[in-house]
């Protein structure tokens, strides 16, 4: 049976959240969009409450949380830090998505980190605020592609490549660069390492100027002889060509669910806002009549919310079986797939609904429309997340069905 009540425990943190997103997030939302790369320092005081909120909760709030837990063949129901950090950060993107993901040690390399980590490693680089870089020029959606290398050279590895869109990429104190050890090997021997940003070897090549997402700063990066001990390396230096891609691919299965909850929080933000607006026009939205007997406004707003609870629960669903040790590839990318499409599509179906009102910039409608896109691409596009439904429900591997 599906219980739809956020979990007793979560609901203090979820309402904290909410109360960020309310009093620090919306106030500044504007200004951010506007003053592209200059840093929201008024996040820094707020990154220690979440911190705090995480240590005092005993789970996460913000991406640094999530740690997979391992089956342990009991049936109960855990509900744990995926599905805390998803309802932390659906709270917190109602706020503002790009100032949530300029959050001091919350990127997605902190959830990389906190999901494949050994101890050792999060007692190292626990605390710290980590980026991640996968992508290359020549290696987008397929990140077996990627070039960058890491060759062992006594205690240290030395890597070479450029990595190209790295979130927080200029702010972050470590970044998670993917690098193969051997691309004779293929996709096995892609492994990810943890680099200090201020290692020489580590260059920041330029800040990208972008369509949404404003507040956060994208940047490449060449990596010249960038030597890192071997401690670095995440999770088992052994290249098993059986397992595949699979160990590094395993923290998507952590993160797709993080970004398809970031796409949630902003849908509803723009569904609310376009409900205000529509009742201050006069259409009210009535659920005790079927839809086509309301105005078209009302009808097409009531598709939106069910397409929005539908993203939504697919999202839970995810975050939860992390957290119960359920193997969750598919349901992560259908949760991804659909939150994104549905954040695009109610976002700007919004700002239609919403005429002149929702195209201008008193409103942020037509800020949460630019911003949306980007959910829609990283961590995997809408058409990468249908491949890998497709893949995972007809029992296809990657080179039968691409
Ligand atoms: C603002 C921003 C922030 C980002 N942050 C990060 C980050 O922090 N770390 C990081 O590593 N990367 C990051 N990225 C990169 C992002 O993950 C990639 O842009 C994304 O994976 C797509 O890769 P690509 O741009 O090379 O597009 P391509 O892979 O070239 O794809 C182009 C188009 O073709 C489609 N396509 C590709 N292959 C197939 C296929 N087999 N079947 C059907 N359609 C296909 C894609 O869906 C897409 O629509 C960021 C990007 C942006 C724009």
């Amino acid at each position: 049976m599906i219980n739809l009540e956020i979990p007793k425990k979560f609901k203090p943190l979820a309402g904290q959240a909410n109360q960020v997103a309310t009093e620090v997030f919306r106030p500044i939302s504007r200004k951010y969009d506007e003053a592209e790369h200059s840093y929201p320092k008024e996040l820094d005081m707020l990154a220690s409450l979440i911190d705090g909120m995480s240590e005092g909760s005993g789970s996460g709030a913000g991406a640094a949380g999530v740690r997979r837990e391992s089956s342990d063949g009991d049936d109960g129901n855990r509900n744990g830090s995926n599905l805390s950090t998803v309802l932390g950060i659906v709270e917190l993107c109602w706020g503002d998505v790009g100032l949530l993901l300029s959050m001091p040690r919350q990127g997605l390399g902190n959830s990389a980190i906190a999901s494949v980590a050994s101890e050792e490693q999060l007692e190292r680089y626990g605390g710290k605020w980590a980026a991640m870089a996968i992508t290359e020029p020549e290696a987008g959606s397929d990140s077996a592609a990627i070039r960058t290398t890491a060759e062992l050279d006594g205690e240290e590895y030395v890597l070479n490549g450029e990595k190209i869109f790295v979130t927080s990429g200029d702010r972050a104190e470590l970044i998670v660069v993917w690098a193969s050890l051997d691309p004779s090997q293929g996709r096995a021997a892609i492994k990810s390492f943890i680099v200090e940003r201020d290692n020489p070897g580590l260059k920041l090549d330029r800040l990208e100027h972008k369509l949404g997402i404003r507040a956060s700063d994208t940047a490449n990066f060449i990596l010249q002889d960038c030597r890192v001990p071997k401690e670095a390396l995440l999770g088992s230096p052994e290249v098993d060509t059986k397992q595949g891609f699979g160990g590094a691919m395993q923290t998507f299965d952590n993160t797709r669910p993080l970004v398809a909850a970031m796409a949630v929080g902003v849908t509803r933000a723009a569904l609310e806002r376009t409900r205000e607006l529509l009742a201050e026009a006069g259409v009210e939205i009535d659920y005790a009549t079927p839809a086509l007997s309301q105005p078209a406004a009302a009808a097409r707003y009531l598709e939106m919310e069910a397409d929005y609870e539908a993203a939504r629960l697919q999202t839970l669903h995810a975050a939860w079986m992390a957290d119960n040790g359920k193997p969750n590839s598919l349901q992560a990318s259908m949760a991804k797939a659909k939150a994104g499409r549905t954040c695009v599509e109610v976002a700007l179906c919004c700002v239609e609904l919403c005429g002149a009102a929702g195209y201008g910039e008193d409103e942020l409608l037509e800020k949460w429309a630019r911003d949306a896109k980007i959910l829609d691409i990283f961590e995997g596009t809408q058409q990468i997340q249908m491949l890998i439904v497709a893949r995972r429900l007809l029992g296809k591997s990657s080179s039968e069905l691409r």
